[in-house]
């Protein structure tokens, strides 16, 4: 039996990032920088107020009160129109530039205008003063020309697209996101739209498995059902590759003792291995490759399913759009309630609740690996180590949260 850490790295041995390609801006969201991005002119490009006011020369602002000349209005967006000498006063509005002399604005309100009308008065009073260099936002002060504002490997937040924005960028270089062909196999299934018969079951995993394929920066290519036959199968994996996907997932048929028509494809389209992993839910596992792409087979019990591409899946997609593929949203909280387990590394299905000022974990029920209800209802996974078999209440463990 493979420990869970001995198959991922085995698995990760045959996965490569993928290349870069250009997106518009507007579809750039949390996508990965393939290259470090570099400012071609500061931010802001230009010095300008943080405050409607008054640019001035700060050397006038003593004594106050003080009486000057206003020689220019500059609204948002228009360049300044003259230098500002001794004695003068530019009426400034938040985000336009500063002219060439000023060095200080005076808010609006340290003045007597208080008309604030379409054209500025002749004269302006100070009565009130501030710092030199007050107000102003020195060109560069954000980002200086050259810097290296958002580093290759950046998964692309809200603010970071701001920025490019901010930089004249319309389209991005980042990495393709992988297209993963998922194939649901078994004669019970149903889509969707079949009504439920006697022996049936609607098929879950292909949509639990596009949303989490989805959620972690993949592109799911649901290939439907396959029905238990050779002939069902092979057409379904052929046309996997044909997609020319770069990772092909299957659920189901993969178990000890299970029919054995997805082997008998399996080594006809590809080599595969057939893994039996330390882990609970999800023992068996499939991991090769079928015309030249990658090959995961999952188990077909449904939070089998979803638990095992948490562990082996979710890497693979990272490892591909060049992240880190190891957990990164983990939690230690402490368990509520004594669980035990047979020994292998068992992820339990755990509701947190606030208890004394800490998260505390509880099971969401039956932990049967066919019930997606303790999935529904759980907040996240935690994890019993190999070989602990009993976990007494009160100790703690490391939780994966689960929010999507
Ligand atoms: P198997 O791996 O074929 O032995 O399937 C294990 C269990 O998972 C069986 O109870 C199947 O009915 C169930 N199962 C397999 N595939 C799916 C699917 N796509 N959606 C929901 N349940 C499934
Ligand atoms: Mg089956």
């Amino acid at each position: 039996m493979l420990s869970v850490s001995e198959a991922l790295q085995r698995i990760l041995e045959h996965i490569d990032t993928l290349e870069a390609e250009s997106v518009a801006l507007e579809d750039a969201f949390e996508r990965v920088l393939s290259e470090d991005v570099v400012a071609s002119y500061p931010l802001p490009p230009f010095a300008n107020s943080s405050m409607d006011g008054y640019a001035v020369q700060c050397a006038d602002l003593e004594p106050i009160p003080v009486r000057l000349q206003v020689v220019q209005d500059i609204p948002a967006g228009h360049a300044p129109e003259q230098v500002l000498e001794r004695g003068q006063a530019a009426r400034i509005m938040t985000g336009a530039p500063l002219p060439t002399g000023a060095d200080t604005v005076v808010p609006v309100e340290f003045t007597n205008d208080v008309l604030r009308g379409p054209t500025p008065p002749a004269e302006v009073t100070i009565m009130q003063t501030v710092s030199c260099g007050e107000n102003v936002r020195h060109s560069g002060e954000d980002v200086q020309q050259g810097e290296v504002v958002l580093p290759q490997g950046r998964q692309l937040r809200a603010a970071d697209l701001g920025m490019l924005a901010g930089l004249g960028y319309t389209a991005v270089s980042v990495i393709r996101q992988p297209r993963i062909a998922l194939i649901s196999t078994g004669d019970e299934l149903l889509t969707s739209d079949q009504p439920l018969r006697p022996g049936k079951i609607h098929d879950t995993n292909s949509y639990t498995l596009s949303a989490l394929i989805r959620s972690w920066g993949g592109v799911p290519v649901r290939l439907g059902i396959a029905r238990d036959t050779v002939g069902e199968v092979r057409s379904l994996f052929q046309r996997a590759i044909d997609l020319k996907s770069d990772l092909i997932l299957s659920t189901a048929g993969v178990s000890v003792g299970a029919f054995d028509v997805v082997k008998t494809v399996l080594d006809e389209l590809g080599a595969v291995d057939f893994w039996r992993v330390n882990m609970r839910p999800g023992k068996p596992l499939t991991f090769g490759q079928m015309g030249g792409i990658p090959f995961v087979g999952l188990p077909g019990n449904p939070v089998s399913a979803m638990v095992t591409f948490m562990v082996f899946v979710r890497p693979v997609i990272a490892t591909m759009l060049g992240l880190d593929p190891a957990v990164t949203d983990t939690q230690t909280v402490r368990v509520g309630e004594a669980m035990s387990s047979d020994g292998r590394m068992t992820f339990v299905r755990i509701r947190l609740v606030e208890e004394g000022g800490e998260w505390v974990a509880y099971t969401t029920g039956t932990q049967s690996s066919g019930a997606l209800s303790s999935l529904v209802k759980a907040d996240g996974l935690l994890i019993i180590p190999a070989d602990k078999r009993q976990v007494k209440a009160g100790e703690y463990l490391e939780v994966w949260r689960l929010n999507r």
